[in-house]
């Protein structure tokens, strides 16, 4: 039989499990081999993962499980993502839905990100993650690849109320050579499913002389589904298998970039200490109306919230932003 979480579809029979090693047969039925079993369980601010326009200045509990289902080449997690999930056992905590909501409860976390490896790996201990949180108010978000099938997309979009999907590239060119996966295909298809009825950041990580010439049609996909999809353009330092490749030139993706403001709202660069794109600007007036610090190597921080409520001070346009309730509120709540 086939598993069904994601577009590899893999064969999985008794003693042979499918291309992530996560889920196997048992009877009929295709189960989790590590259920519960976390690698991460920390906290994060929510700027750093990268959400922007999702309860800025919040924090969150940034947890993860193990392997992936992709094979970057230069995956910036390869030690989780790429380790088989067996020898990482000896790595990971044990924690069942109850202890892990109440562990964000006490880290004062407003919400609960899964960010390390890929979700589609762990699909049934997250639905179970789901409901305890969501008996306490937490609202749990995720960073995916976005390569789910139809049906699992559906399960991730049940769990998760905000994604930021990695859009890595286009091309089948790129696509096969670098990640190991014949088509962008049912990533784009998901992008447009999540961004019906969920908010949807978007991230490419950049390689220079890899996917740097696609840095245009990925504006012109995104604008065509939601010209207000924020999107993060990730300088990739040369990690894993590409350690030797350059690193991605800041002034030539700053310069493709420019044309990309014009069809997308909200566009980032970030990754490197010191950039200019990391606060956003009001699409109307052009002033801006959240400012940030850029640490580099994800480490972005909000510094003025500036928007009352939705909207911009200046001449009261609409931003995309979900503020929620703001956090202290959330504690107190629950005392
Ligand atoms: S989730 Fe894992 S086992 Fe299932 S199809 Fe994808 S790679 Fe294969």
């Amino acid at each position: 039989m086939r598993c069904g979480y994601c577009e590899r579809r893999c064969r999985v029979s008794p003693g042979r499990t499918g291309f992530c090693r996560m889920y196997m047969r048992q009877g009929d039925t295709v189960i989790e081999r590590f259920p519960h079993h976390f690698s991460a369980c920390g906290t994060s601010r929510i700027e750093s993962f990268p959400f922007y326009h999702v309860y800025p200045g919040s924090r969150s509990m940034a947890i993860g499980t193990s392997s992936c289902n992709f094979q970057c080449r230069y995956c910036s997690n390869a030690y989780i993502a790429k380790e088989d999930p067996e020898v990482m056992q000896g790595h990971m905590y044990r924690m069942f839905p109850e202890k892990l909501i109440d562990t964000a409860r006490k880290l004062n976390c407003h919400n609960i990100v899964f960010s390390v490896n890929e979700p589609t790996v762990s699909i049934p201990t997250l639905l179970e993650v789901v409901q305890a949180a969501r008996s306490v108010g937490i609202p749990m978000g995720c960073l995916t690849n976005g390569f789910a099938t139809k049906e699992s997309i559906e399960l991730l979009a049940s769990i998760f109320s905000f994604f930021n999907v990695s859009l890595k590239g286009l091309s089948s060119q790129f696509t096969r050579r670098y990640i190991g996966i014949d088509s962008s295909q049912p990533v784009l298809r998901n992008i447009r499913r999540l961004a019906q009825d969920r908010h949807v950041e978007v991230t490419t990580p950049v390689i220079q002389g890899a996917n740097d010439i696609e840095i245009d049609g990925i504006a012109e996909f995104l604008a065509s589904v939601d010209p207000e999809i924020p999107w993060h353009v990730f300088r990739l330092l040369p990690e894993d298998e590409m350690k030797d490749a350059p690193y991605p030139d800041i002034g030539a993706i700053d310069h493709a970039l420019q044309s990309a403001r014009k069809k997308l709202h909200y566009v980032y660069f970030h990754n490197f200490v010191g950039s200019a794109w990391v606060n956003t600007l009001c699409p109307a007036c052009g002033s801006v109306v959240i400012e940030r610090f850029s640490l580099g190597c994800g480490g972005d921080k909000l510094k003025h919230l500036f928007c009352q409520g939705k909207a911009c001070p200046h001449c009261g346009q609409e931003i995309r932003i979900e503020t929620g309730k703001p956090h202290e509120t959330l504690v107190e709540s629950r005392a």
